[in-house]
């Protein structure tokens, strides 16, 4: 009965190719969370090295930190033209966002417009 044999015994390794996979899927899952948590540690390694460089140190690393100040100033643009759309302003005490009609920030009392 060589077939059944056979049959037998590449349904066995079928089986043994699940487990594999499933052994596989399950690795990957640990390697992709190891990865994670290297990621979580880079960035935490960036705010710090951007942290000493804000505080005039680390200049090593300054490339990288004046293009973060360069996207924030961008950023900051943007938010300019957003509110500006919304016909708004910040207040210049709270940053709270204030409408052009607003005479009085709700939130600190500043006087915000005229
Ligand atoms: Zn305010």
């Amino acid at each position: 009965m060589a077939f059944l044999d056979d049959v037998k015994r590449i349904g066995r390794n079928i089986g043994e190719k699940g487990k594999d996979v499933i052994e596989i899927t399950k690795l990957n899952a640990q390697i992709a969370a190891e990865k994670d948590k290297i990621k979580d540690l880079f960035v935490k390694i960036g705010e710090a090295v951007y942290k000493d460089y804000t505080a005039g140190e680390g200049a090593a690393y300054e490339d990288l930190c004046v293009q973060i100040k360069d996207i924030e100033a961008a950023v900051s643009d943007l938010n300019v033209k957003v509110l500006e759309l919304k016909n708004a302003s910040k207040c210049p005490n709270c940053g709270e966002e204030v409408t052009k009609e607003t005479r009085f920030c709700p939130k600190c009392g500043t006087k915000v417009n005229e």
